[in-house]
């Protein structure tokens, strides 16, 4: 039987809280007879009070070994006066760095029992399941020249520079379209190629990758300020979103927040392929931080960080039959009508972090 192996590094604030309920589903899916072998660490504030530095290299090493990284959050004022390097974020963009992770990607999922808490109309977002890819290391944020300068006329004049090469987009491409096979196959590239030269480029190539690697799968181009305008108008016609990292940096949130809150929201980011293995290196987390104005009083909403391990199963694991049974234990539970404050309808009763999590492990004892 093949072991998964899995970091497990909570952090500060709310991280720990939600880990530990996905430490409970890690134990059900071990009883089962899946093979996970995880590994703890401190990350952020945490391995700033313990190491003077937001991620040690022994939690680095293990970090580049395991086959999937779950984070929790970083991140609380404690930390607001420690050393730039060192402060808990660190933690984060060096991991980010260091295993080379270019692809974020964000599901936006709407489970039927929470249409209403979004800001839509239940129709419109009931039942929505799409995945937004965003290329996270190039493009606008990174490109130089990156800077203000001061004309001669005493005005200042700013420059942040978009840059893609062939080789940036195929690989977000080829992530898209890999995810879209596993879905219901369908990839919407959206750039702007009709001002933009790096939209040129984009479109270019996505389309070459899609001719040469994936014809099975369905392509569309769609421009980007038409792509947000489409997403919140009928979201339900996407499948995959591919886009730059500025462009999915709006979109993503525009799709997060057709779901209702943030404490429902997971994430992925993927490296490159091992050329020996196939594997990726991945990390998983929530889209949300530590939350210090609700830590440890067991009001944290979990599943967005069980719906990190649930990508993880799916994305890193290949475990699909699992994944979507977590899936289904959670809409179950959902539909039950067990919620945390974040999503109880006003004068509703909330359970805890630790209930909900209970009740998922429950659920899918039912189920299985
Ligand atoms: P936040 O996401 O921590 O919280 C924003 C609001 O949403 C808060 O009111 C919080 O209580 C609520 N919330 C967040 N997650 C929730 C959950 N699972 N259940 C219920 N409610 C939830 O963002 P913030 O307040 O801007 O930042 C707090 C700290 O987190 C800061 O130190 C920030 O730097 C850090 N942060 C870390 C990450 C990360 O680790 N990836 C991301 C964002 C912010």
């Amino acid at each position: 039987m093949a072991t998964h192996k899995l970091l497990l590094l909570p952090g500060d604030g709310i991280g720990p809280e939600v880990m530990r309920e996905v430490e409970k589903l890690i134990g059900w899916f071990r009883k089962r007879g899946t093979g996970f072998e995880t590994e703890t660490d401190l990350v952020g504030g945490a391995a700033y009070d313990a190491h003077g530095v937001a991620i040690s290299d022994a939690a680095m090493a293990r970090a580049m070994n395991a086959d999937a990284v779950l984070f929790g959050a970083v991140g609380g004022p404690k930390w607001d006066g420690v050393p730039y390097e060192a402060r808990p974020e660190a933690g984060l963009l060096r991991l980010r760095k260091d295993l080379g992770l270019f692809a974020n990607l964000r599901p936006a999922i709407c489970y039927p029992a929470l249409a209403d808490a979004s800001s839509l109309k239940r129709e419109v977002v009931e039942g929505l399941d799409i995945m937004i890819v965003r290329e996270l290391t190039g493009g606008v944020y990174f490109g130089e020249p990156k800077e203000i300068v001061t004309l001669e006329n005493g005005q200042q004049r700013a420059i942040d520079t978009q840059i893609y090469t062939t080789g940036e987009i195929e690989r977000i491409a080829r992530v898209a379209f890999d995810l879209a096979r596993k879905r219901r196959n369908k990839v919407s590239s959206a750039e702007k190629h009709n001002v933009m030269r790096s939209g040129v480029l984009w479109r270019k190539v996505v389309t070459q990758v899609h001719g040469d690697e994936f014809a099975d799968v369905q392509l569309e181009h769609v421009l980007a300020d038409n792509c947000g305008m489409q997403l919140v108008r009928w979201p339900k016609q996407f499948d995959v979103i591919v886009t730059d990292n500025l462009f999915g940096d709006i979109l993503s949130d525009i799709a997060a927040m057709l779901t209702g809150s943030l404490g429902m929201l997971p994430s992925a980011s993927l490296g490159a392929e091992d050329s020996q293995t196939g594997h990726r290196r991945a990390l998983y987390e929530p889209v949300h931080g530590s939350a210090p104005d609700i830590a440890g009083r067991g009001l944290a909403n979990p599943l967005a960080m069980i719906g990190s391990f649930g990508m993880a199963l799916r994305y890193s694991f290949g475990l699909i039959e699992e994944a979507d049974l977590l899936e289904r234990a959670i809409a179950q539970v959902l539909a039950a009508g067990l919620r945390t404050k974040d999503i109880a309808p006003a004068g509703a009763n909330a359970v805890a972090t630790s209930d909900l999590g209970d009740a998922i492990v429950k659920e899918l004892e039912t189920l299985s």
